[in-house]
């Protein structure tokens, strides 16, 4: 496979179109515009890159001001959704198509049966009206960052590596959002143990389907962002395994070191400070500072490790 990566990288290369491979010429085309505005980003700050930040500014206030309308984004949410929004679509438009497609799936899912879902992780989670700052930062952080490595840096391996963090988060919320809405009871990951539904660690057929879903939704997108076509397998395939890796992942830390509390009034696990009852909480195992938020943001990293070393041979710089 790695031969034939090789060799999709070389076709990138001005050539005679080989007959019957559409596919490669269409990447071809990709390939020639991107290097067309290679010279003038490695001269420094490009015309292009101001428009298209000052553009990316515009469209990513409209679409995380329709998020705040709709009651996904929080306040600090909207602002760290635009901000995010920004950088990422400096680093290209089909950057930022890509977080609007995450962004607006995620947000339907879970409005999706949403009073129902509260009705049924109530005792377990906290309120969360709109994604807060923090929660958009752990989806989205690791994503815009390997971008702008990327962008700096020229290495084709980022872009993939950011596409799998994106694909975890994707994975991750489809599997919490619909499992919870369609799976039933949860089983705890590593030990089968029954669950209370929105349990950190509990998984349901429906949940994992819903995940292998959504990471394929994201590989199938990696088609259209990485410029060589005869490399679009690889990374497709990359893209896939770090989306799925990234949401076990989130399911074994959540299962294993993340905080969790007991309510001894009513004797039951929870993620709640003060429980349902009213009573407080006590922490009661995992790591006291690994919340929900900071486990989302470790399965982006393990995600966007995954597909980086997957393509590592196959993408050298
Ligand atoms: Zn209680």
């Amino acid at each position: 496979m790695h031969a034939v990566l090789a060799a999709a990288r070389r076709g990138a290369e001005p050539q005679a179109p080989t007959a019957g491979d559409r596919g490669r010429r269409a990447g071809t085309g990709v390939a020639a515009r991107r290097r067309d505005g290679g010279p003038a980003r490695s001269a420094g700050i490009s015309d292009e890159l101001i428009v298209r930040a000052l553009l990316g500014a515009l469209a990513s206030g409209t679409v995380a001001g329709a998020g705040r309308r709709a009651g996904s984004l929080s306040e600090s949410g909207l602002w760290a959704a635009f901000a995010m929004g920004t950088v990422v679509i400096a680093c290209g438009w089909v950057w930022g198509a890509v977080l609007v497609a995450y962004f607006v799936a995620s947000s339907l899912v879970t409005r999706l049966g949403a009073v129902r879902k509260a009705a049924r992780t109530e005792s377990v989670l906290p309120d969360s009206s709109g994604r807060s700052a923090r929660q958009v930062a752990a989806n989205g952080g690791v994503y815009a960052s390997l971008l702008v490595l990327s962008a700096l840096t020229g290495d084709p391996r980022l872009p993939v590596a950011a596409l799998g963090a994106i694909a975890a988060a994707a994975a991750d919320t489809w599997a919490t959002e619909i499992g919870t809405l369609w799976g039933g009871t949860p089983r705890m990951i590593l030990t089968g143990r029954v669950m209370a539904p929105g349990s950190s660690g509990g998984v349901t057929l429906v949940g994992t389907a819903a995940s292998v879903g959504a990471a394929a939704l994201i590989a199938v997108g990696a088609i259209w962002v990485v410029p060589s076509a005869a490399a679009h397998a690889g990374a497709a395939v990359a893209v896939f395994v770090g989306g799925i890796g990234g949401s076990i992942a989130d399911s074994v830390l959540g299962a294993t070191l993340q905080s969790k509390r007991w309510c001894e009034q009513c004797r039951t696990w929870t993620e709640r400070r003060v429980h349902t009852c009213q009573y407080r909480t006590q922490h009661a195992s995992g790591l006291r500072w690994m919340n929900n938020d900071m486990v989302n943001l470790l399965a982006t990293v393990i995600g966007a490790a995954l597909a980086f070393a997957m393509v590592a041979d196959a993408l050298p710089r």
